[in-house]
């Protein structure tokens, strides 16, 4: 089974909500890849668990060792992930489920494309049902300044442009609902692999 599931969508939208509660269903045998990123640790993050927290001459030092599937630089810190996470799951007989901005996402669907590998991936673009709920939404986080939820909202229009280059396309307006939709694309894809 060679399959990487892609979960993406712009910031705001709720993938990390959303992957939690997939993760919780054991019956579809994903496990999350843990990304690298020289952002600094939340409250309640732990190393090696929520993330690998590198330092940016770690990071860019591992960019050079060619350690990364897929990086970006997304407001002011990488992100990225390591090829030996992906390597590691799959040899637990799990899908690695990488969930990642749209820029990764973009890099990583392309770089497939030209390697004539898309099959093995199965790319999910999540939706917010408007704008204005982004907007609320990202508000609410209260972690953010005025200027930055500008700049997520600004961020988060052009992000959505390239939600066709994904094979499902998924609002997330009620969330179970949500969930429920994505565990169908995912026990159905994986199936057939
Ligand atoms: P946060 O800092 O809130 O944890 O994540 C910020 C953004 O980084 C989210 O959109 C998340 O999907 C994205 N992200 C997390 N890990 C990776 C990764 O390994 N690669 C890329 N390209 N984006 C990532």
């Amino acid at each position: 089974m060679s399959k990487l599931i892609i979960l993406s969508g712009p910031s705001g939208v709720g993938k990390g909500t959303i992957e939690a509660l997939l993760l919780k269903n054991k019956h579809l045998l994903i496990k999350l890849a843990i990304s690298a990123t020289t952002r600094k640790k939340r409250k309640n993050e732990i190393d090696g668990v929520n993330y690998f927290f590198l330092t940016e001459q770690m990071f860019k030092k591992k960019i050079e060792n060619e350690e990364f599937i897929e990086w970006s630089r997304h407001f002011n810190n990488y992100y990225g992930t390591l090829k030996s996470q992906i390597e590691f799951i799959k040899s637990q007989n799990y899908i690695p489920l990488l969930e990642i901005d749209t820029t990764g996402a973009k890099n990583i669907i392309e770089s497939y494309q030209k390697k004539g590998k898309l099959s093995e991936l199965l790319t999910i673009f999540i939706l917010p049902p408007s704008l204005e709920v982004l907007k609320n939404r990202i508000e609410k986080r209260l972690t953010e300044t005025y200027v930055q939820i500008n700049q997520r909202l600004e961020k988060a229009k052009s992000e959505i442009k390239i939600k066709n280059l994904f094979q499902f396309q998924v609002v997330n307006d009620n969330l179970e609902q949500c969930v429920n939709e994505l565990e169908k694309i995912i026990s159905k894809v994986v199936e057939k692999s």
